[in-house]
């Protein structure tokens, strides 16, 4: 079997659907555990419905909520067209929204809002796209069968990010999806969404989706997990700055993870750690495009003689030089610098020592006033703004000499402040002025992709 997740710009209108109907139908011999997202937008917009609620704004919410019952109604009109289907598709929408403004009305009178409510508000967003969903693969002969998430994902009562108790998960989905898959159906649930074992309503966290099929798609050993979005998977460069920049096939889950930070905007590498841990290959898809071949990604990719991947970039960044006061690096010095950036709960992203100093980066930096003044007891400070990451990532960066020579020789003229780069690891990280870093990643990219190195490892972006 396999799990194909659909996000929530995936399903957020009619052609949308129509667009994860038809590749639902074409994956259907696969044997697809489907999960979906609620609809773009919707659980922003529950959220802040429950939040105006919470500042006494009853109306602001109800109006929130209105329009979301339009964007739904709108949708499974367009997607359903039988009786008896559709008038109970929008039965069941307008009760949850019924619901809800009873909620709101709740948290408006009390004047309190606690998590667990917020998380039976939000996820009305998944249980009424995945309602709409199920119902329009039915009407098109896909034997489809809904599943309520919350009797598969059980978590713990940390509500907002449930923690999910993966043996009982393993143990439901077996019982509840492994039958529907065996006897040709094709089950239809819901992300982000889960279930205390008393029955309360949970939540996985924002984003949440991506997890869900991870842990549905270990729990049931798929072959393979589909993440179904709106790119075409990860490139070798963001094209808005290299016009070159093609698309990857596979990856490792470590190059993923670091291209992250950098917002690649595909999808948290963490949330896919279930089915990494257990060798599932994950594949990013673009459901905009349906024959677009995606990017893997997976534990351990075949080796190729391709050392760079992909380059990333990240403006906003602020360098912070740390020198020792005392003559050499006092034992225990770090450990002060660090707890100074965690009492401020600052991340530190770069880091680059000497005898004497430490150098490092950090991208927010609100309480840097803060953490200048601390670290000035026992230390010289210099803060250094507006520099960019460079980060130049690949599996085999490491054990493939010359790479280095290659970064700078293509950087030329553009200066580099900072160098990180670790024993084992599969990327270097450059800091450089901001403004140069336009010129640092199209230099970068043309050194190594341009021409494209001769491998079955790239497609060309837009293409299929
Ligand atoms: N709908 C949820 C959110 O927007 C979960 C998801 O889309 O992954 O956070
Ligand atoms: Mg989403």
């Amino acid at each position: 079997m396999i799990v194909a997740k659909f996000g929530g710009t995936s399903v957020e209108n009619a052609r949308a659907m129509e667009n994860v109907i038809g590749i639902v139908t074409r994956e259907k011999a696969r044997q697809p555990l489907v999960v979906v997202s609620a609809i773009a937008g919707a659980t922003n917009d529950l959220q802040q419905c429950a939040f105006r609620a919470l500042e006494g704004k009853l109306d602001d919410s109800v109006s929130i909520l209105n329009n979301l019952l339009d964007r739904h109604v709108t949708i499974a009109e367009n997607v359903i067209d039988n009786r008896p289907s559709y008038p109970q598709v929008i039965q069941f929408c307008r009760r949850r929204i019924e619901e809800l403004r009873n909620l709101c009305q709740g948290i408006a009178i009390l004047g309190e809002l606690t998590n667990r409510s917020l998380d039976a508000i939000t996820s009305v967003g998944e249980r009424m796209s995945s309602m709409i969903l199920c119902e329009g693969m039915k009407q098109r002969g896909i034997p489809a069968e809904l599943i309520d998430a919350r009797s598969l994902m059980l978590t713990d009562d940390r509500y907002t990010s449930a923690t999910p108790l993966f043996d009982r998960i393993e143990e439901r989905s077996k019982e509840v999806v492994s039958p529907l898959l065996k006897s040709g159906k094709i089950p239809v649930t819901q992300g982000y969404i889960g279930s205390t074992v008393k029955g309360i309503t949970t939540t996985l966290g924002r984003g949440g989706s991506d997890y869900s099929a991870a842990i549905l798609g270990a729990a049931l050993d798929a072959e393979e997990i589909q993440i179904w979005t709106d790119v075409d998977g990860v490139l070798t460069a963001d094209p808005r700055i290299a016009s070159k920049a093609r698309k990857l096939r596979i990856i490792s889950f470590r190059e993923a993870s670091e291209l992250a930070y950098f917002g690649a905007k595909v999808l948290h590498p963490s949330t896919i750690l279930p089915a990494i841990g257990k060798n599932i290959p994950v594949v990013v898809l673009n459901s905009k495009r349906p024959d677009s071949t995606g990017t893997r990604i997976v534990a351990h990719p075949p080796k190729s003689n391709v050392p760079v991947k992909s380059i990333a970039s990240k403006k906003g960044i602020t360098v912070i030089n740390i020198q020792s006061t005392r003559m050499l690096m006092a034992h225990g010095f770090l450990e002060s610098i660090f707890a100074v950036f965690n009492r401020y709960k600052t991340s530190v992203d770069l880091v680059s020592t000497s005898e004497v100093a430490v150098s490092l980066t950090i991208d927010n930096p609100e309480k840097i006033d803060e953490i200048v003044a601390e670290l000035k007891r026992f230390s010289e400070v210099a803060i250094y703004e507006r520099k960019a990451i460079v980060c130049i990532v690949g599996d085999q960066m490491h054990s493939t000499a010359g790479i280095a020579d290659r970064i700078f020789r293509a950087l030329g003229d553009i200066n580099v402040m900072m160098i990180s780069q670790g024993a084992s690891e599969i990327n270097m990280s450059l800091v450089i002025e901001e403004e140069r870093v336009l010129d640092a990643v199209r230099r970068l990219h043309a050194e190594f992709f341009e021409p494209v190195p001769e491998v079955e490892l790239f497609d060309a972006v837009g293409a299929n």
